[in-house]
């Protein structure tokens, strides 16, 4: 592990500026993924800026109808509020199928979207890798890709190029978000500013080393809930290769509302299956409007999957991902229309 000088600012402000002035500065939240990342050398920080006291660990509800919740909120704490549980079970559930308890006791509403992806070869130094060192390499691309990307990659991705980056987006509660149409608060050193939380990641594009759009020294204050009408549903459904502790092959969550039999409202995010949760909007152009049955949900489901591109590899490749994604979909909607 690198030496690193280590800061506990006073307030956020004076957090942002210390991330601002040093290219080689992070901030520390609850830490689940970053300690890690130092002790396998992915991360090789110069300063690390301990922010887990300067946001709120308050969620409290806004104007409209929908909560705020403050960065330092841990994911025990939102999947166990009340307000949570009843509103956005979508959320909670996520959660709750995210990690363990112990790591659930330390992870924050503002850390747990910014996990990094948990490929083999970027957590292995020893091995190209163009997320960890730009320009090395993809050595998923032929490799193990179990857990890799179907959605939003390249058509032919190509080891030996740059840009080439197969991998997923490991956050549960990330899922969640995106199909809740939350919004991230964010402070910066040009000041706050908000941004739609399907914004925040990106694709691999001409940069895998970017796993979102947040400036250096860019800290996620707060995360909004809008208010979801009377009626809405809403689930998170996961499947992994273990009941426990495992990220996502395949991860679905859906917020529906239906009235008269035909779907009024509906937003779909997939995890496991790309480099950011997934807002599967074919699927949900395909069913707005559209009687809940689940001929329907099959439709819309096999719409989102039609570009998907699997990859081949030593353990077989994760082609399974595609028939296994569509199934979860309409497994979730088929959840919460029970009279479809
Ligand atoms: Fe690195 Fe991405 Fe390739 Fe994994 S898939 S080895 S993270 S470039």
């Amino acid at each position: 592990m690198r030496p690193f000088a280590f800061a506990r600012p006073s307030d956020a402000d004076e957090a942002v500026r210390a991330v601002a002035g040093d290219p080689e500065a992070v901030f520390l939240a609850g830490g689940t993924n970053l300690v890690d990342h130092l002790r396998l050398g992915i991360a090789r920080p110069a300063l690390v800026v301990d922010v887990r006291t300067l946001t709120s660990r308050e969620i409290t509800g806004t104007g409209d109808g929908g909560l705020r919740i403050g960065a330092a909120v841990t994911n025990s704490e939102l999947a166990a509020d009340r307000r949570v549980r009843e509103h956005y079970p979508v959320l909670a559930q996520a959660l709750l199928s995210g990690a363990s308890g112990q790591l659930r006791n330390m992870a924050t509403s503002g850390g747990n979207p910014l996990q990094r992806t948990r490929c083999d070869y970027f957590q292995d130094v020893t091995a190209p890798c163009n997320k960890r060192t730009a320009g090395s390499g993809c050595s998923a691309v032929g490799g193990y890709t179990r857990y890799h990307a179907v959605l939003g990659t390249n058509a032919a991705p190509d080891a030996s190029a740059p840009q080439t980056c197969i991998a997923t987006h490991p956050s549960d509660m990330a899922v969640a978000l995106a199909a809740l149409d939350a919004r991230v608060q964010l402070r910066g050193p040009d000041g706050d500013r908000q941004i739609e939380f399907t914004e925040l990641h990106r694709l691999p594009g001409g940069d895998p080393s970017r796993d979102t759009v947040l400036q250096h020294g860019e800290l996620i204050t707060a995360i909004d809930l809008p208010a979801l009408p009377p009626g809405t549903r809403s689930a998170y459904r996961k499947v992994r290769d273990r009941a426990s502790y495992a990220f996502a092959l395949v991860s679905v969550a859906a917020v529906l509302r239906v009235a008269d039999g035909r779907v009024t409202d509906v937003r779909l995010a997939l995890g496991g299956v790309a480099h950011k949760p997934w807002r599967a909007t074919r699927a949900e152009e395909a069913l707005r409007g559209q009687p809940a049955i689940e001929a329907g949900f099959r439709a819309a489901a096999e719409a989102e999957l039609a570009g998907a591109q699997p990859q081949s590899g030593l353990d077989g490749g994760n082609a399974f991902k595609i028939p296994l994604a569509a199934r979860t979909i309409v497994a979730t909607l088929r959840w919460l229309t029970p009279e479809a």
